[in-house]
């Protein structure tokens, strides 16, 4: 690194290391701030004053009281918001999403070609146009988020598909920034979830195909040309059962998709009441293979990188009673296929976010994003 560019390089990474602190914990007065990240309180005035100047932060609740003035806290400006965007569920899901990441309102659109993208973004657009600092994208498939390229996605139908580009088009002075949905996921619980209390952490997605996000040491994992994490196609059968998109025979997700279970059920029950079922009888055969599968899969993760814990996450048909019973079931299931070593020592959970945790993911993402566009 050229000597002359530390100082520039340390206080950026200070600027962003404050908003983080609020995104995480929200609003705190500058004395809060220098505790919690270990900087001077002439670094907090300054930087603070920066950040206010560019309208990223506002003071709030500076109140007179008998004893003096009560600390000022600072808040990242509610008027500042992004419209995030979920294209992982049987329809787009389309939220805007605020700095401390709420979901504030949200819309559903069926995404049967490209145009649709349109139909599930301008009503939020239009409502909130003034106040949108970014779109961004959760998206399932292969994705160079650099470029904005969907590579492939199976469920949308796209390959080669420049996302960013075809949006841009529109709305020309937003930024646009996409993420993986599994990362998009894995983010979301490692900020708000309960993933914050570890240091590596698997994020299992089961939507119309099964991914993983993976965290590691303190590092969300990226893999070669952009993938990683495709436990679905695993391959558990060889040359047994369907041919799976990808050209193989065997895939665990040909055997224990959200989708492909739903097929081969037949039953038009929710996922909760189907999932309780099984938990008490374990008598149908389509679940047993399905989850049977899915532990071996899981297995044979874990048993390469020992996450300390796995977050059991899914589309808009597992609800949080849902997810807390496939958690279960996949505890178990897994825990017979893991060596003694691991066995009984991960611990799994639902996602206490359920399956808001990739619009919410999406939404911070844009945050980051943008600030690191005013703070360049
Ligand atoms: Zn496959």
């Amino acid at each position: 690194m050229k000597e002359g560019r530390k100082p520039e390089y340390i206080g950026t990474y200070n600027k962003n290391l404050i908003l983080e602190i609020l995104i995480k914990t929200g609003p705190k007065s500058r004395a809060e701030l220098a505790r919690i990240s270990k900087l001077t309180k002439t670094a907090i005035s300054e930087i603070v004053d920066e950040l206010m100047e560019k309208n990223i932060l506002l003071e709030v609740g500076k109140v007179e009281t008998l004893r003096g003035r009560r600390p000022t806290k600072l808040t990242i400006n509610p008027n500042l918001k992004v419209l995030a965007i979920d294209l992982s569920g049987l329809e787009g899901r389309a939220g805007i999403v605020n700095a401390y990441g709420r979901i504030e309102e949200d819309v559903y659109f069926p995404i049967k070609k490209e145009e649709d993208l349109f139909s599930l973004i301008d009503p939020l657009y239009e409502k909130y146009r003034d106040k949108v600092i970014a779109i961004s994208l959760s998206v399932p498939g292969i994705i160079d988020k650099n470029t904005g390229n969907v590579i492939l996605s199976v469920g949308l139908n796209w390959k080669n598909f420049n996302l960013k580009e075809f949006l841009k088009e529109k709305y020309k002075s937003i930024p646009i920034s996409i993420e993986k949905d599994t990362n998009a996921g894995l983010f979301s619980e490692l900020w708000f979830g309960e993933g914050k209390k570890f240091n590596t952490l698997f994020y299992l997605l089961l939507e119309k195909g099964i991914g993983l996000g993976i965290y590691h040491k303190g590092e969300m994992i990226e893999g070669f040309n952009s993938i990683e994490g495709e436990i679905g196609h695993t391959i558990i059968s060889k040359g047994e059962g369907e041919r799976c998109w990808c050209g193989n025979i065997g895939c665990l997700e040909t055997w224990a998709s959200i989708p492909k279970v739903r097929e081969k059920l037949d039953k038009k029950d929710s996922m909760e009441n189907i999932l309780r079922d099984f938990m008490g009888k374990k008598d149908n055969e389509v679940l047993k293979v399905a989850f049977e599968y899915l532990g071996i899969s899981l297995a044979n993760a874990i048993h390469l990188l020992a996450p300390e814990a796995v977050c059991i996450s899914g589309n808009r048909e597992m609800n949080k009673e849902a997810l807390s019973l496939l958690s279960d079931i996949l505890k178990e299931e897994v825990n017979k296929y893991l060596f003694e070593y691991l066995r009984n020592k991960i611990y799994f959970y639902s996602s206490p976010l359920g399956n808001d945790g990739l619009l919410i993911g999406a939404g911070i993402s844009g945050f980051i994003n943008y600030f690191k566009g005013c703070l360049k």
